[in-house]
C-alpha cells in the first residue's frame, strides 16, 4: 500500500472547509501525507499520480471520525440484545469482556478496523482498553490497518458504577495504580507513534469508578503530558443520582468541582443535563461523543444535540460498541444523528444532514484534537478522505448528494479510503487488513469467549 500520491479528477467534493465549498466537478491531489490541491478539476495540469481515481459519479469527503469506540465490543456484537442497560453490563458485556484474552482484544480491534474502513471511518477515539485486551496487540493492529487513533487505557479505583456500588464483574476490575503505570508506560511507547497517527489518551470509566482523588491526578497527568481524555459522562439517570447524593446540583456542578469540564475532554453520551447546563458545557470547551444508535438500543435518552449545538457546544458523532449499536458505521449513525431529535424536540429543522456530517468530520476533528489537521480537505492538510459511490441505486435521483449522503446513504456504499496519504480500501478492497482471516478469526474466537464465561446465547425462537 505505500504510494506518495493519490488523484481523483471529476468528482463531487464536499470540502468541509471554512465556506463548506462543494466542487461539482472536483479534484483532489495528495502528496505524501498532505493534500496539494482540492479544486475544480480545469484548473488541475496534475493528470498522473501513484493512484489515479476516476470520480465521476463518486463523492469524495473527509473520512468519518468515530469519537466513542469500543474496540473489543466487536467480537460480542449481538451478544446483548433487547436487556436494560445495567443487566446489560452485568450479565452479559462485563462478563464477556473480562474474560477476553489479548488475543480477542487483538482479534476484536481488528474486526471492528476492517468494519470502520470498509465503511468511511478514517479516525476513532478507543475510549477503554483494558489490560487484558492486550494494549500493545491493539496499538500494532492500529499501526498496521493505517488508522488514525487514540487510544484511551482504562483508569478506575472502584468497582460501582454511577450509584451501583461494587456492582463490577471480577475479570474487568483493574487496580489504580496498575492503570497509571500501563498508561503512562502505553503513553511513552505508543503517543506519536505510526508516524503521529496514534496518540495514549487516559479513559477515565465513569462515575462510581474513579474517586476524586484519581480524577485529579489524572486531570494532571494528561496536562503534563500533554494529551487527552475521554469518560462516560451523564449517559445513565444513575449518574444524575450519584452526584445530587454527593450534594452537588447537577452533573456539570460535579464535573466543574472536579476540573473536567476542560478542552482536552471528550464526554461520551452526555445525554442526562438540564437545559442550563449546556451553556456551561460550551463555555469549557469540552467535547460530547453523542451516541446515538447506543442512546435508542439501550433507552438511555435523547442527548440535547439540538441545543449544544445552538450554544456551540463542540459535538461529535459515536457508534459505541458492538452489543449497544451494534455496528460500527458512521454513516448511518449521522442518519440518526439527523433523524432522532426531530421526533424527540417535535422540531424538522434541527440537527440538519448538514450539521451531521459536520458532527462527523469536523466535530470529530476538534475532539482528538486534530482541528486544522485532519476533518477538511484543504491544501496542506493531512490526507485523510473518503470517496462514496454515489451511482447506487437507492441514492437515484442523485440531485442532492448532500441528503442522500446522510438520509439515504450506508457505510457500505463507500469504496476507497484514504489515512495519511495511504490508501486503505480501494475500490472496495481492504489493502491493510485480511477481511476474510479477521472474519474466520472472529467467529471462532467469540465462539471461545462465549463458551469460557457461561454467557449463553439463546434464540428467542425455536431453532432445530
Ligand atoms: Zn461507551
Amino acid at each position: 500500500m505505500s504510494q506518495s500520491s493519490v488523484l481523483i479528477r471529476n468528482a463531487y467534493v464536499l470540502t468541509m472547509d471554512r465556506e463548506r465549498h462543494i466542487f461539482r466537478d472536483g479534484a483532489v491531489y495528495t502528496e505524501g501525507k498532505s493534500i496539494r490541491y482540492v479544486g475544480p478539476t480545469d484548473a488541475l495540469d496534475i493528470r498522473e499520480a501513484d493512484v489515479v481515481i476516476d470520480g465521476r459519479g463518486k463523492l469524495v469527503m473527509p473520512g468519518l471520525i468515530d469519537t466513542h469506540v469500543h474496540l473489543a465490543q466487536a467480537l460480542i456484537r449481538g451478544c446483548a440484545d433487547d436487556v436494560a442497560l445495567v443487566d446489560w453490563l452485568k450479565d452479559y458485556v462485563w462478563v464477556l469482556q473480562g474474560n477476553f484474552t489479548a488475543e480477542d482484544g487483538r482479534v476484536s480491534a481488528e474486526l471492528c478496523m476492517a468494519e470502520m474502513i470498509r465503511t468511511g471511518t478514517t479516525a476513532f477515539i478507543e475510549c477503554m482498553i483494558h489490560s487484558r485486551y492486550g494494549f500493545d496487540g491493539i496499538a500494532e493492529a492500529v499501526e498496521r490497518a493505517g488508522m488514525r487513533a487514540a487510544l484511551s487505557k482504562i483508569i478506575m479505583d472502584s468497582t460501582g458504577y454511577a450509584d451501583n456500588p461494587d456492582i463490577m464483574y471480577p475479570g474487568m476490575v483493574e487496580d489504580a495504580d496498575e492503570c497509571l503505570r500501563e498508561t503512562n508506560e502505553m503513553h511513552r511507547k505508543w503517543h506519536g507513534a505510526a508516524g503521529e497517527r496514534i496518540q495514549v489518551w487516559y479513559g477515565l470509566r465513569s462515575l462510581g469508578a474513579v474517586s476524586d482523588d484519581l480524577f485529579r491526578e489524572v486531570i494532571n497527568l494528561a496536562d503534563e503530558k500533554d494529551t487527552r481524555m475521554t469518560m462516560h459522562l451523564g449517559e445513565v439517570v444513575d449518574d444524575v443520582r450519584f452526584v445530587r447524593e454527593r450534594g452537588f446540583a447537577n452533573l456539570t456542578d460535579f464535573a466543574r468541582s472536579m476540573g473536567l469540564l476542560r478542552p482536552n475532554m471528550v464526554l461520551a453520551h452526555g445525554i442526562h443535563f438540564e437545559d442550563r447546563e449546556i451553556p456551561i458545557l460550551a463555555e469549557h470547551g469540552c467535547h460530547v461523543a453523542h451516541c446515538p444508535a447506543s442512546n435508542l438500543k439501550l433507552a438511555s435518552g435523547f442527548a440535547k444535540v439540538p441545543l449544544m449545538l445552538r450554544h456551540g457546544v463542540s459535538v461529535s458523532i459515536g457508534c459505541d460498541g458492538g452489543p449497544s449499536n451494534n455496528t460500527y458505521d458512521m454513516m448511518r449513525e449521522m442518519r440518526l444523528a439527523a433523524l432522532v431529535h426531530k421526533a424527540a424536540v417535535n422540531d424538522p429543522l434541527v440537527v440538519t444532514a448538514e450539521q451531521a456530517i459536520e458532527m462527523a468530520t469536523l466535530g470529530g476533528a476538534a475532539a482528538m484534537g486534530l482541528q486544522g489537521q485532519v476533518g477538511a480537505l484543504v491544501e496542506g492538510m493531512l490526507a485523510d478522505f473518503i470517496v462514496v459511490d454515489m451511482k447506487q441505486i437507492g441514492l437515484m435521483p442523485n440531485s442532492n448528494p448532500v441528503s442522500n449522503l446522510v438520509y439515504a446513504g450506508c457505510g457500505h456504499y463507500v469504496e476507497t479510503v484514504v489515512v495519511d496519504g495511504q490508501v486503505l480500501m480501494h475500490e472496495g478492497r481492504l489493502l491493510t487488513i485480511d477481511e476474510e482471516s479477521v472474519m474466520t478469526r472472529a467467529q471462532e474466537r467469540s465462539r471461545e469467549l462465549l463458551e469460557r464465561s457461561g454467557v449463553e446465547i439463546r434464540p428467542k425462537w425455536p431453532v432445530s
